[in-house]
């Protein structure tokens, strides 16, 4: 390990627990600790998951300075700070509940700040930028925490949100893992892929949501031997959300026992704006789910899927089947 990167992880290090200081013990973090234990956060999550609170634009270079902690080329390059045209630079974060990202080693390699309160003018999350510890399409959020639980258990949960990830993990739900903010990229479906052959895909269940749960499935069915299922939570709520209205044990039990397969996801994903009063609309959520049956392999999902289409439109399985086995030539 170069010297360099030594010393970036020193730095994130002592970041993270100064952050953690001010949400925990400092008074200027008071606001902050209310706001996370209104969305029902304990201070045993808020300390295993070292969650931090960043004062003021100029906090943290001030800490590194009067502590003589780290330098100007340093700091450049750590991508805490954002630098002026006069090369000055000042803390990136600031008024922001801090999430530390970090590494499957459980190092601390990047932060993710959220606003207290949303406004118009600032995202709501800020992601420190890519540096030499952090490539963001490399790391998933919890999954240095996750890993065992996920090898215990067979499968893993997989969030859009690092709040939906905590929300899980207090419901204990903890082989949970989220994205940073994006799609999922290969690398990231490799390292799921090392420890588990099964991923639970609970988005949101507003209509982003489902979309985005559209993209992962067919990400992991182009690109590995990963078998998903759907949690599709009602009320278009996101896991967090979920917990906060129905509470943990109503939550648990919905991940476990109300799981869609990858068809029935389709099946009714695909009813979305669509007119199925009309033929042309039957035709086209007929095409769409037939178009899903045939990328799938296991052969008693594929004739639950006809039988439901069957029944539903009034039509002969057997021309079902036909049509199938034209879309699956022309798959290839
Ligand atoms: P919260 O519950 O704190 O409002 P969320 O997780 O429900 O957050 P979503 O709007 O559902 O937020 O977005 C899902 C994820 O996408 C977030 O956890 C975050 O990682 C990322 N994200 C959301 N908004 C932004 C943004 N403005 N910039 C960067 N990333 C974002
Ligand atoms: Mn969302
Ligand atoms: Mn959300
Ligand atoms: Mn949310």
């Amino acid at each position: 390990e170069s010297s360099e990167i030594g010393q970036l992880k020193n730095l994130y290090k002592t970041a993270a627990d100064v952050y953690h200081y001010m949400l925990t013990t400092a008074e200027i973090g008071e606001q902050a600790l209310d706001y996370l234990h209104q969305r029902g956060l304990t201070d045993d999550l808020i300390e295993e998951f070292g969650l931090g609170f960043a004062p003021s634009q100029d906090f943290l270079k001030t800490y590194f300075e009067t502590h003589g902690i780290g330098d100007y080329q340093l700091f450049r390059k750590s991508g805490l700070f954002t630098e002026h045209g006069d090369g000055s630079l000042v803390d990136r974060f600031h008024s922001r509940v801090m999430f530390p990202i970090r590494n499957a080693s459980g190092q601390t390699i990047a932060f993710s700040g959220r606003l207290l309160t949303k406004d118009d003018k600032s995202p709501k999350y800020l992601n420190s930028p890519e540096t030499l510890l952090f490539e963001k399409s490399k790391v998933l959020f919890n999954f240095d925490k996750a890993k065992s639980v996920i090898r215990r258990d067979g499968e893993v949960y997989l969030f859009e949100g690092f709040m939906d990830v905590l929300a899980a993990y207090r419901s204990g739900v903890k082989n949970g893992i989220a994205s940073m903010g994006t799609s999922l990229t290969d690398d990231q479906i490799y390292q799921v892929e090392q420890i588990t052959k099964k991923v639970l895909v609970c988005y949101d269940g507003d209509q982003p949501g489902q979309a985005a749960t559209k993209r992962a499935l067919d990400l992991f069915e182009d690109s590995s031997k990963i078998e998903c299922e759907v949690v599709n939570l009602p009320e278009k709520l996101d896991p967090d959300e979920y917990v906060r209205k129905h509470g943990t044990e109503s939550f648990k039990k919905i991940v476990h026992d109300d799981r869609e397969t990858v068809l029935e996801f389709y099946m009714r994903y695909f009813k979305e704006g669509k007119n199925l009063g009309t033929e042309s609309g039957q035709l086209a959520y007929i095409t769409d789910v037939l178009g899903e049956t045939a990328k799938v392999s296991d052969s008693l999902q594929i004739q639950l899927t006809l039988g439901r289409l069957a029944k539903e439109f009034g039509i002969d399985k057997m021309s079902l089947e036909s049509q199938l086995r034209v879309l699956k030539q022309q798959l290839g």
